[in-house]
């Protein structure tokens, strides 16, 4: 396993990290994690040498924490991996409720301490909430009592926000950046590790496959070279173009599966920089990626639980982009005709855009994805029957 030691804090961590958010379930609902897929992906992480394991209050409605305590924290020597936790200060409506946050988390976790403590998702949105709420004090008291080993934040905004936060809370130890060869010019993501790099802080990527984008490339890019034949070695080109920039501690990798696990231990375990015909190959993808222009969702859900009309955004979207990149028409309409609210449910009210880390205009993707898939309940029933004996 690729170790990288990180002199300022004194730890050395796996370059690829286990993200506790996308975890297998046993249905449609959130919380319901797979509890033995997940430990067979804990032992296998393990054994592969991950010591770096993420989670958060909100991952999988809370459930997220708990199972890293049967699968993780129960199991393994405390002092043989890493835990990081963040404060989703957004979850709470008042300082006491976000401060009664943190002893639910240790107990959820079944850990005395965590050794990287972040402030979950520091950006224009949330700065104002978390400042009034006194977040950033609170951070520095938790690191004062020990219960907290470092602190860093997750940052999802542009890179003058970035330096607003560093400028004003010097105390902050390390950071964790959205970094992905997509988002690198498209979205500022070469600025933001450019503010990391200047003040010398150590940084954690978060989404390096693009919420699993990056690891569903239309055919056109696929065939572009033998290395991005399937998703496994999509996966592996995405993780390594971050994975190879300076001052990078650990690379989170969402981890669902445990083929999933493996490919990444092996990609880790003999590590390969990327080199210039990797960096030529990311242009040449990207030109492919720009053909289809699908929807930047990473199916985080921080839109859901804020919509009046209760509308799956993260699934719609995902329906959308299946049929862009390289599905056919027919069974985006099947799927979407399954759906009890549509997007058209939308009232504009814009509280799933104002939370969106990826900035998504959401109730004009919603608008554009309805017209897109036309309601399969209007189509003839003889079309219909044309178009399935096509798709079989
Ligand atoms: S803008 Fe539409 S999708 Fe977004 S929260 Fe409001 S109703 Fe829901
Ligand atoms: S639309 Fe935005 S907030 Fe909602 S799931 Fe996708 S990335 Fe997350």
């Amino acid at each position: 396993m690729k170790m990288i030691k990180t002199d300022s804090l004194g730890v050395t961590t796996s370059l690829i990290g286990f993200g506790a958010m996308r975890l297998p379930q046993t249905s449609d609902n959130a919380a319901d994690i797979d509890a033995e897929k997940t430990q067979a992906m804990v032992d296998a992480a393990i054994a592969g040498g991950v010591n770096y394991f993420d989670t958060a209050y909100v991952y999988h409605g809370g459930k997220s924490e708990e199972i890293l305590r049967t699968t993780l924290t129960s199991k393994y020597k405390r002092e043989d991996y890493y835990l990081a936790d963040k404060l989703s200060v957004f979850a709470s409506k008042s300082a006491d409720e976000m401060k009664a946050m943190f002893g639910v988390q240790l107990e959820r976790c079944g850990a005395d301490y965590f050794d990287f403590y972040l402030l979950h998702s520091v950006g224009r949105e949330r700065y104002e909430q978390q400042k009034a709420f006194g977040a950033f004090d609170y951070m520095k008291k938790l690191k004062d009592s020990g219960k907290v080993r470092h602190i860093g934040f997750s940052f999802h905004d542009k890179a003058d926000m970035l330096e607003f936060t560093l400028d004003n809370h010097p105390e902050f130890e390390f950071v964790q950046l959205q970094l992905n060869y997509l988002d690198w010019d498209r979205m500022g993501a070469k600025d933001i590790y450019r503010v990391a790099r200047e003040r010398g802080l150590p940084i954690i990527v978060m989404e390096p496959v693009k919420g699993g984008a990056l690891a569903k490339l239309p055919d056109a890019a696929a065939k572009l070279s033998g290395g991005l034949a399937d998703r496994g070695g999509q996966a592996a080109f995405a993780l390594r173009f971050t994975a190879s920039l300076e001052g990078v501690m650990t690379v989170l990798s969402g981890m669902s599966s445990i083929e999933q696990v493996t490919g990444n231990i092996n990609t880790f375990s003999d590590f390969k920089k990327f080199t210039d015909g990797d960096t030529k190959l990311v242009s040449r993808v990207l030109e492919e990626l720009r053909k289809i222009s699908l929807i930047q969702c990473t199916s985080c859900g921080y839109c859901l639980d804020g919509c009046p009309a209760k509308i799956d955004i993260p699934k719609l979207f995902a329906i959308y982009n299946d049929w862009k990149n390289g599905g056919a028409l027919f069974p985006a309409q099947i799927a979407y005709a399954g759906f009890d609210v549509k997007a058209d449910s939308c009232v504009s009210c814009g509280a799933c855009a104002k939370v969106c880390p990826q900035s998504i205009d959401i109730p004009a993707e919603l608008a554009k994805l309805h017209e897109a898939i036309p309601n399969f309940d209007l189509i003839p029933p003889e079309v219909k029957e044309n178009l399935a004996a096509k798709q079989a």
